[in-house]
């Protein structure tokens, strides 16, 4: 018995700070290469439209899949997204109990049980996923009606197939048309998937192999790729590409890429070898306008580049460093802390590094037990321990302690000009959610911004199916105990939303313990955020802080406040009102504290000047590591 056509939907959650990457190209050549293997006619499959996948909270993101009641969903499962594809995609069964959901990506591992365990998966896909998805639809064709979903829960296949040997056999899914124009400009062009590499603590070199064969698109396919997003208004093209210059295309690339982008409509992107960047490999890159490009460096530390495997020549790798920099391309040099091996000593020994190549600045990150990877396999044998579920930060080693992983973390990232209170990944405040004049744009599907007043509880409830991501509550303070069921309902239906709540004081402010407590009260599932905020603890258990509600206290300036009692609950934002032509009080400001200033401006200002001032402000905010909300 056949079910025709079969009805498949691919779905992709996007980063939760920029959604605008979230670019489903694993989809994309899923759906390209089914479709060239004769399945476009008994098989309909559909990618997630991006308006809905990027923006939409839980609730609303389970009810549109429900709707369109696939025979089959597929997940992409990163890091960032594979706890909240699995619960959204849990929470679709119960409705949809016959639905097959079959995930791939990085996430999915033999060594990450939690995945391959977890309800909602049916079908796990381990490896690059083109071959054995399109065998799954024809499966899935003939097997699905009559044969109860428990025969096929939990299977996993695809570990030890070959990967494609030619990858001239993926169509590409820009030209197919089954991938949307990005919203802001930026398409993500794929050219090879090889990296003759083995960094024990990354997956993407591993079982690539030393040699590159066919695993490369053509020439011809990157540049009409290109073209395409060129004729349609791309500015930004990022080459999804671990080691650009060492690609036997590389020159003839960047010499058609000069021609085509003669103009410079298109910035590019690029991840390099740093060693293998001779003054013409430089040139050519500017020429093609290769504006940031990645060269990693990861530690300088010989211990831990030995004990993670990674061959890299420091003196070769800092010299062809050095030449981006002299070219005006812009360099994202990136430190890891926690490598197997490295110790206070060895960190130190990289600063050093830097600092005496006259290299720089450098961002630092954590180190990562991804499933996979063969640092998590040593974790045992060098004493390391990771957090057991996304994003694996690694929470000791033999050689720094949680306490010192902490430590070093907080002065590097203060070094090198970053707020370590910072949690990677996590959207920050939005600028404008506390203008009155606040509207909803066209993009704005889902509710992002609410603001409460007079009767609220009844009637604000119905909105829990169609809240966004990341939405703004602004209410007076003195309705906080009030607004507790209200926010405890749309953050039970919403366990990945981040709320902003906006407690406007009149005159006397919440206590920090009754806001503590408030919050306490609330449901609460520990996600991926809260694990990407674990550094902010002191201790390494339980591995996870609650990010989600934020809470912001909004007060009149004259109101005597002292922020730091709030530390760790609530941020304190000053209303404050400029006088026409009144210069913004930069020095009172920083005085008070806080966590930024909602500026509004009285009558009288014309535009010249409250741009001045506010960019004034704005400048001052950015070097405080504060923010200027736009009030009126
Ligand atoms: S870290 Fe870079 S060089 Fe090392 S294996 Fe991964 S992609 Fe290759």
């Amino acid at each position: 018995m056949t079910r025709s056509p079969l009805r498949v939907l691919l779905a992709q959650l996007p980063v939760p700070n920029n959604p605008a990457l979230n670019t489903p190209l694993a989809a994309g050549y899923l759906k390209a290469y089914a479709e060239a293997h004769g399945l476009g006619e008994r098989v309909v499959i559909d990618i997630l439209p991006r308006a809905i996948a990027d923006d939409a909270g839980d609730a609303a993101l389970a009810a549109e899949i429900v709707e369109r009641a696939p025979d089959l969903l597929g997940l992409s499962l990163y890091t960032w997204n594979s706890e909240r594809s699995l619960e959204v995609a849990r929470r679709v069964r119960l409705r949809l109990p016959t639905m097959i959901v079959v995930v791939g990506g990085p996430e999915v591992q033999a060594d990450n049980p939690w995945v391959l365990a977890h309800p909602a998966v049916s079908v796990a896909v381990i490896g690059e996923g083109e071959q054995i998805f399109a065998e799954l639809l024809v499966w899935a064709e003939t097997a699905l009606p009559g044969i109860p979903f428990d025969r096929f829960k939990r299977a996993m296949c695809g570990e030890g197939q070959l990967p494609l040997r030619d990858l001239a056999v993926v169509p590409s899914p820009y030209l197919a048309g089954h991938l949307e124009l990005p919203p802001d400009g930026m398409l993500m062009v794929e050219i090879s998937r090889w990296c003759p590499y083995t960094c024990s603590f990354c997956l993407y070199g591993r079982n690539m192999g030393p040699r590159l064969g066919s695993r490369y698109f053509s020439l011809e396919r990157v540049l009409a790729e290109v073209a395409w997003g060129r004729e349609r208004g791309v500015r930004r093209i990022h080459f999804v590409e671990a080691n650009l210059n060492l690609l036997p295309i590389f020159w003839p690339l960047m010499r058609a890429l000069a021609e085509l982008n003669a103009d410079r409509q298109i910035s590019f992107y690029a991840e390099l070898r740093g060693e293998h960047l001779s003054a013409a490999a430089v040139a050519a890159l500017d020429a093609a306008n290769v504006r940031v490009v990645e060269v990693g460096l990861q530690t300088a530390n010989p211990a831990a580049l030995r004990a993670t495997s990674r061959r890299t020549d420091l003196a070769k790798w800092a010299a062809g460093t050095r030449r981006l920099y002299a070219a005006g391309i812009e360099v994202f040099l990136d430190v890891i802390l926690g490598l197997p091996e490295d110790d206070v000593a060895g960190v130190a020994a990289t600063l050093t590094f830097i600092a005496g190549e006259s290299l720089g600045p450098y961002d630092i990150f954590m180190l990562q037990g991804l499933p996979g990877t063969a640092v998590r396999r040593e974790a045992a044998q060098r004493g390391m321990t990771f957090q057991d579920r996304p994003p694996y930060y690694v929470l000791g080693t033999d050689r720094l302690p949680y306490a010192e992983l902490r430590r070093l973390r907080r002065e590097l990232k203060l070094g090198a000009g970053i707020d370590p209170d910072a949690v990677e990944g996590v959207p920050g405040p939005r600028a404008d959610a506390l203008s009155g004049k606040r509207r909803a744009t066209d993009d704005e599907r889902y509710i992002r911004h609410l603001r409460i007043e007079g009767e609220f509880v009844a009637e604000r409830s119905s909105f829990v199916d169609s809240l966004a991501t990341h939405v703004d509550v602004i209410l007076p303070a003195e309705r906080l105990a009030q607004a507790a069921p209200l926010l405890a309902g749309w953050v039970a239906a919403n366990p990945s939303t981040l709320f902003d709540v906006y407690l406007e004081v009149a005159d006397e402010p919440p206590g920090a313990d009754a806001l503590r407590g408030w919050r306490a009260g609330l449901p609460y599932t520990p996600g991926y955020l809260d694990r990407a905020a674990v550094y902010a603890a002191d201790q390494p258990a339980p591995a996870h802080v609650r990010v989600s509600p934020r809470l912001w206290l909004v007060l009149p300036w004259v109101v005597q406040v002292e922020p730091d009692d709030y530390a760790g609950v609530a941020g304190v934002i000053w209303r404050y009102e400029l006088e026409a032509g009144q210069v913004p009080p930069l020095g009172a400001w920083r005085t008070a504290g806080g966590a930024g200033v909602a500026l509004s401006f009285a009558d009288g200002w014309d535009d010249v000047g409250r741009a001045a001032a506010l960019a004034n402000a704005e400048a001052w905010a950015t070097e405080q590591g504060r923010r200027i909300f736009a009030v009126s």
